[in-house]
């Protein structure tokens, strides 16, 4: 495996690891914030119960000093009235005994046959239909039947105005006359209400509701207009049916309504429903119950809800903060990754893509000092080792007098030569030449001068020579020149060029030089011996024939 590759798998796996870890801590956190505002919804939840508690208590209280002054002003009224006492009597009665009374009132009710006709202080009730009103009817129907004479109440919800009331009820012939102490109990809640509403800012609502047997009352909705019965009657199954929903409770074929909510209440005094969406949460809360008691029989219970986005903006800043963090560690590791590429992992790979070519290594970027120090070595080194090729070539491979090529790169040039024809049909030919009479160029004018012609006259035959094309010594005054890519005619073109160039110069004072040639193009039928020795007996033929000229297989030209 490439250290390229290498580094791939492992930004790949560090980002699979950093994004699993990613996903995993900002769940763990959604899932923190979560039970954490679901407890702050809690704990503000009971803390709402203990309040409503409290303030319930000191209404129980203050009825409760009331409750026997009461009692003992509703016996004396009883006492003082008969069958003859007259309505405005009883009103004046009602009237004193009103005396002194600061959070509650007495009324009195004159009732002729199922119809109030007259009263002493709430006079809204006149026309009020009592046969509306079971809680009543059922006292009266007793008092009816002559099975009891008077009734004292204990003190009780009056379910439909939400009063807690306290009532001396009797039969005067043709009258019933009913006297009772009341206490505002739905006023009294909703001023309460609205100053929980006020201490606990996170409640987008909270709603009272009592139950009696028959009846579930929103207590918060009962201004006196609520006592347009019909409307009242309707509503409370709308409430119960709502609370039902909410708490998902199913009602048995047995059970009332009011049963099965009391049933689930009296298990557990505080009920949190949390919405999907985590916008809200719904906490209903058992405030006060007596619905173990066989008479009079009741159960507040209060309904909140709670907007969770407050409890959310707490944690809006920790979420920012631990998104930045982890973002700046996942940013953080690219850079290390992307440093790591630049200054080592590139290089390297820089380095063993140039290797290849031999060349001196030059490479851009935030180098280690390790990397200079490898770069600079190993170009020097190439630099010497290169120079030093050169000259084992030169050595090798070089004529020292002439400076071209010698018969050892000759025989390396024609193998290449023979290679690429026999591989890819590649023409090429070859003239091989001799200088003429060189003999008696020496004896007449020296060696040394003979050595000047040679070396003279291969420079010139050089100059009139393609870059590609390669001459070769390859004897004393014999000479080979490889032509690639190059046909016989064309061949033959040049050797007639080169040998009247010999011709005109003048390598020797008052001395004309000539030169031989035979030129063949390589074909299929030779092999590297065989072609050899074809433009040698070419060569040879021009000699014969009388120097100073060219022989190729076709022709002969001088
Ligand atoms: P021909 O026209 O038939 O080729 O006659 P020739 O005299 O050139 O024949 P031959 O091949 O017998 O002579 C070659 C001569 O070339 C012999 C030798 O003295 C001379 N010679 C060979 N190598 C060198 C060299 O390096 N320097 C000099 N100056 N002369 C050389
Ligand atoms: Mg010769
Ligand atoms: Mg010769």
């Amino acid at each position: 495996m490439s250290l390229k590759k290498f580094n791939i798998f492992i930004v790949l796996i560090s980002l699979s690891i950093m994004s699993l870890l990613y996903i995993y801590i900002v769940q763990q956190l959604e899932t923190s914030i979560d039970a954490q505002v679901k407890r702050s919804v809690r704990s503000t939840a009971v803390e709402l119960r203990q309040q409503l508690l409290n303030d319930f208590n000191t209404l129980k209280m203050r009825f409760g000093h009331y409750e026997a002054s009461s009692l003992e002003k509703l016996q004396k009224v009883a006492s003082a009235i008969d069958t003859d006492t007259s309505n405005e009597t009883l009103v004046e009665l009602a009237n004193m005994i009103n005396v002194n009374v600061y959070d509650g009132h007495y009324e009195v009710y004159v009732i002729n046959s199922d119809k109030v006709v007259s009263l002493s202080t709430s006079k809204g009730d006149i026309g009020l239909d009592f046969k509306a009103y079971p809680y009543f009817s059922k006292e009266l129907d007793q008092l009816r039947s002559g099975g009891i004479e008077y009734k004292i109440s204990a003190p009780t919800f009056d379910e439909y105005a939400l009063d807690i009331a306290q009532y001396y009820l009797v039969s005067l012939d043709d009258r019933w006359v009913m006297i009772g102490f009341v206490l505002p109990f739905g006023e009294y809640v909703n001023y309460k209400v609205s100053e929980l509403q006020e201490t606990f800012h996170s409640l987008k609502e909270l709603d009272l509701y009592l139950l009696t047997y028959d009846n579930i009352q929103h207590i918060n909705s009962t201004p006196s207009s609520t006592k347009n019965l019909t409307r009242t009657m309707a509503q409370k199954d709308q409430y119960a049916q709502m609370i039902m929903d909410d708490l998902s409770l199913q009602k048995s074929q047995v059970s009332s309504v009011v049963e099965v909510i009391a049933g689930s209440f009296t298990q557990k005094n505080l009920e949190v429903i949390h919405s999907e969406n985590a916008q809200t949460s719904v906490v209903y809360t058992l405030v006060e119950s007596s619905f173990e008691e066989t008479s009079d029989d009741f159960m507040l219970i209060s309904k909140a809800v709670f907007d969770q986005r407050l409890y959310l903006a707490d944690y809006a800043e920790l979420k920012n903060l631990m998104y930045m963090f982890i973002s700046f560690v996942y940013l953080f590791m690219l850079l290390g990754f992307w440093l790591m590429y630049k200054a080592i992992i590139q290089k390297i790979s820089g380095i063993e893509k140039q290797m290849h070519h031999d060349e001196p290594i030059e490479l851009e970027g935030f180098l280690f000092s390790e990397f200079d120090y490898f770069l600079k070595r190993y170009n020097n080194f190439l630099l010497r080792w290169k120079a030093e090729v050169n000259r084992l070539n030169e050595i090798t491979l070089q004529d020292e007098l002439t400076q071209c090529a010698n018969r050892r790169y000759f025989n390396q040039k024609m193998k290449e030569q023979i290679d690429l024809h026999q591989r890819y049909e590649q023409e090429f030919s070859m003239i091989m030449f001799d200088i003429d009479d060189f003999k008696a160029i020496n004896d007449a004018y020296g060696h040394t001068e003979g050595d000047h012609v040679l070396k003279n006259m291969s420079k010139d035959v050089q100059g009139q020579l393609r870059v590609s094309d390669v001459l070769c010594r390859i004897g004393g005054e014999e000479f080979a020149i490889i032509l690639p890519e190059t046909n016989r005619k064309s061949a033959v073109f040049v050797a007639e060029k080169i040998r009247k160039m010999v011709e005109e110069q003048s390598y020797i004072k008052n001395e004309t030089v000539t030169i031989s040639l035979g030129v063949e193009s390589f074909n299929k039928g030779y092999d590297f011996n065989s072609f050899y020795r074809a433009v040698d007996t070419l060569l040879y033929k021009s000699k014969e024939g009388g120097k100073n000229c060219v022989n190729s297989s076709i022709q002969k030209s001088s």
